[in-house]
């Protein structure tokens, strides 16, 4: 059986066993070793929706994961059984213009774990394409192979803005995706790292829950209520330390 964690609805998750799948011609059965919670799970779960992608049917979230490879389907010649993998949870069709000019994030035709209708991995077992699963070398951690998903955006986003040496950069919002985005323009040799953060409870990370102080929102008409407008985090990351940003002035950006 496989253990799963599907959504039935809004803060409607439920505990199921489900029949193992199989792995057909160059998949692969994979048995989950971790998995990270994505804001757009989180929005799923509390909202049944991001913008028009909507979860009419019960679903299992998750696409942010490290697996070990339990069993090959037929034609599979480049993954061993214990294999520890990173897996792209794209599920592009190969065929396509995009995809066969080495552009699979941009096929139309893209499937992806954990989105309506295509199932995700909170879950015990799942099935993908072996040509989806990346062996990681030894000692990397089940942990960090799946936080090589969010990383990846990371550093496309910082690909894209064509960053070099000592550019000062600005980062708009100080989530996850956020913050790997700031560690890589660190790592790119960024020399000053700003970002913005309307999330008080994110905006305070820097410091120690004892100091944690209640800051009154600003009260910008037609805000919703616990935001605040835009703060400044002044933040030179230090060296060794990501992330860390201090504290703030109000300007608007
Ligand atoms: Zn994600
Ligand atoms: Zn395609």
């Amino acid at each position: 059986m496989d253990r799963a964690a599907r959504l039935h609805g809004i803060r409607d998750l439920r505990l199921e066993n489900l029949p193992r799948p199989t792995p057909g011609p160059g998949e692969v059965l994979l048995e989950v070793a971790s998995v990270g919670v994505c804001g757009s799970d989180v929005h799923y779960y509390l909202e049944g929706r991001i913008g028009d992608q909507v979860v009419t049917a019960p679903i299992i979230m998750g696409h942010e994961f490290s697996a070990w490879v339990v069993d090959l389907g037929e034609g599979v010649e480049d993954l061993e059984i214990g294999q520890l993998v990173a897996v792209e949870p794209a599920i592009s069709c190969g065929e396509c213009e995009p995809c066969q000019h080495g552009h699979p994030n941009l096929c139309p035709d893209v499937r992806f774990c954990g989105t309506p209708p295509v199932d995700g991995v909170f879950a015990e077992y799942t099935v993908m394409p072996a040509r989806n699963c990346f062996p990681l070398p030894q000692g990397f951690s089940p942990a960090e192979g799946a936080l090589l998903e969010p990383l990846g955006i990371a550093i496309h986003a910082v690909d894209l803005a064509h960053l070099k040496l000592g550019y000062t950069v600005a980062v708009l919002g100080a989530g996850p995706i956020g913050l790997l985005i700031a560690a890589v323009a660190k790592a790119s040799g960024a020399s000053a790292i700003y970002m913005t953060e309307p999330l008080r409870s994110t905006a305070r990370w820097d410091q120690p829950p004892a100091r944690r102080r209640y800051t009154p929102a600003s009260g910008v008409p037609g805000q919703r209520r616990g935001w605040r407008r835009p703060t400044v985090l002044a933040s030179r990351l230090p060296r060794g330390r990501i992330p860390a940003a201090r504290e703030s002035s109000s300007h608007q950006v």
